[in-house]
C-alpha cells in the first residue's frame, strides 16, 4: 500500500517506515513540524507525532478521504470528540498504545478488577524515556479508565526505557502486580501495521486497535 506518515521523523514515525518498508509497503507522503513531503496520493495516513499538530491532521484527513490510524498521546476530550466525527466520512483507528501486550493486560485488568473489593490498594507506575512529553502516559491513563475506582499514577522518565506499566493491587495480606514491558518501539509498530492492513478493508467509523485484533 501507498502510505503516509505525520510525525515521519520523529522516533516512532522511523521504526513505522522501517517495519512498513520491510514488508512491502510504500512511504509516499512525510510530514514533519516543518516541512511535507509527498511523492504521491497516500491510501492511508498515520500519525504518531504531538497533539499539537491535531487540527492539521484532522483537515489534511478531510481534504484526502482515507482512512487514519492515530496513536498520537497527549489527545484531550474535545480532539476524541472530532476523532469521532471525522469517523463518520472515514475509517479511523485510534489508541493510546498499540501494542498487543497492552490490550492483554486491559483484559487481564479488567478480569482482576471485577474480583477485588473496594477494601484493596490499587496503584499504578509507568516509566518511559526522558523525551517522552506527556506525564502521565496515555497508556496509564486509558488503563487507568477500565478501574472501579481512582488509581494514583506514578509516572516516572528515565533514560531510554520504551514503556514499562505496572498495576498492583494489594491487601493487608496479599499482592497482585500486573505488569507490561516493551523491549522495543516494534511492540507499537506491528499494531500499527496490522491496523493499517486491516484500514483499507473498513467502512468509515471510529475503531480501537482493540476491535482490530478481535
Ligand atoms: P518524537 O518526539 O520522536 O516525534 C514527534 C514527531 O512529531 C517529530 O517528527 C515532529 O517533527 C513531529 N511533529 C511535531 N509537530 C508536528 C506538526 N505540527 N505536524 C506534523 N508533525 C509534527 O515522538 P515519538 O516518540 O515518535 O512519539 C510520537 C507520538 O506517539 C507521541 O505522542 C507518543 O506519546 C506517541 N506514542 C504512541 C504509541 C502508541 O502505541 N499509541 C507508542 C509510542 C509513542
Amino acid at each position: 500500500m501507498k502510505y503516509g506518515i505525520i510525525g515521519a521523523s520523529g522516533r516512532m514515525g522511523q521504526e513505522i517506515a522501517r517495519l512498513f518498508n520491510k514488508n512491502g509497503h510504500q512511504l509516499v507522503y512525510r510530514k514533519d513540524e516543518k516541512e511535507v513531503d509527498a511523492s504521491a496520493e497516500p491510501e492511508i495516513m498515520i500519525d504518531f507525532s504531538l497533539a499539537s499538530a491535531f487540527p492539521e491532521t484532522l483537515s489534511i484527513i478531510k481534504e484526502k478521504s482515507i482512512p487514519l490510524i492515530i496513536g498520537t498521546t497527549g489527545l484531550n476530550k474535545d480532539n476524541l470528540t472530532e476523532l469521532h466525527n471525522l469517523a463518520a466520512e472515514v475509517p479511523v483507528i485510534q489508541s493510546f498504545n498499540f501494542s498487543i501486550g497492552i490490550n492483554i493486560l486491559s483484559k487481564l485488568i479488567s478480569q482482576v478488577n471485577n474480583y477485588l473489593d473496594k477494601s484493596w490498594d490499587l496503584e499504578m507506575t509507568e516509566t518511559h524515556h526522558r523525551f517522552k512529553k506527556d506525564k502521565p502516559s496515555g497508556t496509564a491513563l486509558m488503563l487507568a479508565e477500565l478501574l472501579k475506582q481512582p488509581v494514583e499514577i506514578h509516572a516516572k522518565r528515565l533514560g531510554s526505557e520504551f514503556g514499562e506499566h505496572k498495576i498492583e493491587f494489594a491487601s493487608t495480606g496479599e499482592l497482585i502486580s500486573l505488569k507490561h514491558r516493551a523491549y522495543s518501539r516494534e511492540a507499537f509498530s506491528r499494531g500499527v501495521l496490522l491496523s493499517a492492513e486491516a484500514a483499507l478493508e473498513l467502512e468509515p467509523g471510529f475503531y480501537s486497535f482493540q476491535d482490530i485484533l478481535n
